[in-house]
């Protein structure tokens, strides 16, 4: 079979099939060997191995994904790219297409039906309008994901690895790394897409991990209390945290209780470790 990542074979399919791409799709094909070498070296595949992808395409990254994992399951919204699908990757048995929007999948069923008592990862080259939402989904669904190697918009990359402090930090960073430990693996161009994008992007390594970063009684609290901090960047925790909690603490315990574990009410949410938010969460949700 003929390698689709090929920049003369892509274009000849697209050509052939009279393919128009769509903006409002996130489509912009993958056409570097190199690049490609490097997302399934990341994805650390066997022959035993399952693998999830999400907008295969025309099939670039899936054709590499099969020949080096046991089974590859891939999520396509676009339809008119079926029949493309069907064509590019008839050699491989072990491919299976749905033709869904990942947002309105059930994945634990898809999981349960194909994966079952596999390793499995998701690897994928993300459309870039959906990333948070995608990423969300796979994190809070639990599922029993070993890691997520995804190609992402850099600054999204960067959200994801920031360090309290810093402007880029914030609940993308906090759930991501309460999750997952996520690595960098690799910067990639605009000039290696048909259609060029109008970003830079970020192969990105999130290796889920066994138990969450810090321990809490009600995670959904705690994601509660992160985002509330988050709510209006500009403005001081005990403000967000007044205005944004579902319990609506009264101020003056907010002020006593974020005194006691020692952190400083006037502190922007931007400062606070996931530790700090943790500490706040397992405090706040009794008053
Ligand atoms: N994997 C291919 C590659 O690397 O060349 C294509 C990647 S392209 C950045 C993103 C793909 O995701 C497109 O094929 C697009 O149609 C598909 N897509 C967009 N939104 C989707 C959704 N909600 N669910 C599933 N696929 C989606």
């Amino acid at each position: 079979m003929k390698r689709l990542v090929h920049p003369s074979v892509t274009r000849e399919i697209v050509a052939r099939y009279g393919f128009h791409f769509k903006k409002s799709l996130g489509q912009n094909f993958l056409i570097d060997w190199n690049i490609l070498h490097q997302i399934v070296e990341a994805a650390d595949l066997t022959q035993e191995d399952g693998v999830l992808e999400i907008g295969p395409g025309i099939g670039t990254l899936t054709q590499a994904l099969a020949e080096s994992a046991g089974k590859v399951v891939a999520i396509e919204k676009d339809d008119r790219l079926l029949p493309i699908l069907r064509e590019t990757l008839a050699e491989y048995p072990n491919v299976k297409i749905y033709h869904a929007d990942v947002l309105e999948t059930n994945l634990h069923e898809l999981f349960q039906q194909h994966f079952d008592g596999k390793k499995t990862s998701v690897v994928a080259n993300l459309p870039y309008y959906v990333t948070t939402p995608i990423i969300m989904k796979l994190l809070e669904n639990h599922l029993p994901l070993h890691h997520i190697v995804v190609m992402v918009q850099k600054e999204v990359a960067e959200r994801m690895t920031a360090e309290p402090g810093g402007k880029e930090y914030g609940a993308l960073s906090v759930a991501v790394q309460y999750y997952t430990d996520p690595e960098v693996v690799c910067r990639v161009p605009k000039t290696v897409f048909i259609p060029q994008p109008q970003v830079d992007s970020i192969v990105i390594r999130l290796r889920v991990r066994s138990k969450p970063r810090v321990e809490v009684t009600d995670p959904d609290y705690f994601f509660r209390v992160v985002k509330a901090s988050f709510a209006q960047r500009r403005k001081t925790l005990l403000n967000n945290l007044q205005h944004n909690l579902p319990n609506r603490p009264a101020k003056e315990n907010l002020v006593d209780t974020l005194m006691s574990i020692g952190i400083d009410p006037g502190r922007r949410g931007e400062t606070l470790s996931i530790q700090e938010f943790a500490n706040m969460a397992e405090h706040l949700r009794t008053l």
